[in-house]
């Protein structure tokens, strides 16, 4: 079954039950300027869900167009390294406004997998909070799902990718259990059942988390139920189209290998199993549909994570040898792709090109002489650093990630991410101390501009200067609602 036909299903079963199909809205948030991206299916809803706003309907349905590169929500980290993520991905959702609660909502989600689907039961887990003893009787009960495959999982086990279970909006306000549905993969990939020590392999992914909005939290914590609870769905279409696909990594299904054959032409590479050319069409759709929505690139904000996200791109290109524009190029490939999806995509395609061919000559000319600089620095340090032992990676200094930076234009991060294939590791604090160095120093000649608010901690680099005003956001929300 092809993706696209995957897509149309989906809604079509959730209308055939009595849902509104609604358009996906735009990866910049209209509704939540504190937001910096559009990151699940709900968001779109958020004022729905509390009552803030009203719509003609209690049921929802959507496709919806979704980034993940930035903000609380960031898998631009795992792009390259995992088999089931990406930075844009369409999220498959079904709502409910104080109508249906669980019951119905792992009937629909049961039905329209093992049914409409048809996928074997005996290769799905699901998970449910520890204390959802209605969740568990629904699975165990009413789907008859053997109890070795539901799993109670509790707040948070603190594995990199692990679920808690219990979801909140914010701080404050609608939040309650979750019950996620996961699929093996099979023997022979590395990974264990969800709640397990090997949780985070690719073996069991999980394909669609449930939620159930059914309590309010307030400021004390406390919590009271909600007089009509709510129901909030999302399933990764990439993932789902794997599973029907037969096929292991989103990365095989039948959109990709478009774009992946797409980027193989651009950069003249011959091996398709490449990890670069994945990296790069998965980037191409997180840039191509960023600009649709009206981002461009900039040193701040969503334009900040756009351009590192170009740059992570052309780098991946240069790996392969292409040292000229080429990333523009894959616009017809992935218009091919989505266009009929996506008919704004289709549109927007020659201005999505200009955009992205302007900022790659840009980057070009420092590419590669930012390369040189970073090769000639890591092999000094495979010279003078001893064999890593004893957990001690060498380390490539915080003036060197400045100067890549200041100099050449290395987003932070892209430097990180090379220096992580080659099992370096990156002196954050080094760098932040040159970056202060330098603010000072411009601040005293009163020239320096940059994105304030932005830090880099670690492998994740984390907006929190947008997390932040997420915080300040709600908290003044509480106090105008008294
Ligand atoms: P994971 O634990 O695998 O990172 P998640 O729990 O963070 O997923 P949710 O926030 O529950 O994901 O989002 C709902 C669904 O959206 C997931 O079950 C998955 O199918 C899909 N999804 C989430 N993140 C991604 C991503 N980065 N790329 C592709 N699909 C995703
Ligand atoms: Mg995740
Ligand atoms: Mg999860
Ligand atoms: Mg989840």
């Amino acid at each position: 079954m092809k993706t696209a036909e995957i897509r149309k299903k989906f809604l079509e079963y959730f209308q055939s039950n009595g849902h509104t199909v609604v358009a996906s809205s735009s990866l910049v948030p209209g509704n939540d300027p504190t937001l910096l991206f559009t990151n699940s299916g709900m968001v779109q809803f958020k004022d729905v869900f509390t009552g803030k706003d009203m719509r003609p309907y209690t049921r929802a349905t959507s496709s919806q167009r979704s980034v993940r590169a930035g903000g609380k929500h960031n898998d631009l980290e795992n792009v390259g390294y995992t088999a089931r993520h990406h930075t844009f991905f369409e999220m498959l959702g079904n709502f409910s406004f104080g109508d249906y609660f669980k019951h119905d909502a792992i009937r629909f989600a049961w039905t329209l997998l093992t049914e409409v689907y048809g996928l074997p039961k005996d290769k799905l887990w699901v998970t449910v909070y520890q204390e959802d003893d209605e969740a568990f009787g629904i699975w165990r009960d009413v789907m008859g799902v053997p109890v070795e495959r539901i799993i109670r999982i509790g707040d948070n086990k603190g594995a990199r990718y692990a679920s808690d279970n219990f979801w909140q909006m914010a701080d404050t306000g609608p939040c309650g259990p979750c019950t996620e549905i996961f699929y093996d993969h099979g023997e022979g990939i590395w990974g264990g059942p969800p709640g397990s020590p090997e949780e985070d392999g690719d073996r069991y992914i999980e394909i669609w988390n449930l939620v159930f909005m059914q309590f309010e939290r307030d400021v004390a914590g406390n919590l009271t139920p909600l007089p009509k609870p709510c129901v909030d769905t999302g399933m990764g279409l990439e993932r789902i189209a794997a599973v029907l696909q037969h096929v292991h990594s989103n990365y095989e299904i039948d959109l990709f290998q478009g774009l992946i054959a797409g980027a193989a032409r651009e950069t003249n590479c011959t091996d398709l199993q490449n990890n670069s050319l994945k990296v790069i069409a998965d980037h191409i759709r997180a840039c191509s549909f960023l600009i649709v929505d009206g981002v461009i690139p900039s040193n701040e904000g969503r334009g900040y994570v756009l351009r590192r996200i170009i740059r992570r791109a052309l780098r991946h290109g240069y790996q392969l040898g292409q040292t000229k524009p080429f990333f523009y190029l894959l616009v017809k490939d992935l218009v091919n792709e989505m266009g009929a999806a996506y008919p704004e995509l289709a549109k927007a395609q020659s201005r999505v090109e200009q955009v992205l061919r302007q900022e790659e000559e840009r980057f070009v000319e420092t590419l590669e002489h930012g390369m040189k600089l970073l090769e000639t620095a890591l092999s000094e340090i495979a010279l003078t650093d001893p064999a890593p032992s004893a957990g001690t990676a060498p380390i490539l200094s915080g003036t060197t990630l400045f100067t890549l930076y200041d100099t050449y234009g290395f987003p932070v991060d892209l430097t990180a991410d090379i220096c992580r294939e080659r099992h370096v590791e990156v002196d954050i604090d080094g760098y932040e101390r040159a970056m202060t160095r330098q603010r000072e120093q411009a601040k005293a000649s009163g020239k320096f501009k940059m994105a304030e608010g932005l830090t880099y901690s670690g492998t994740q680099t984390q907006f929190e200067g947008y997390e932040h005003l997420e915080c300040v956001a709600t908290v003044l929300a509480l106090y105008v609602e008294g």
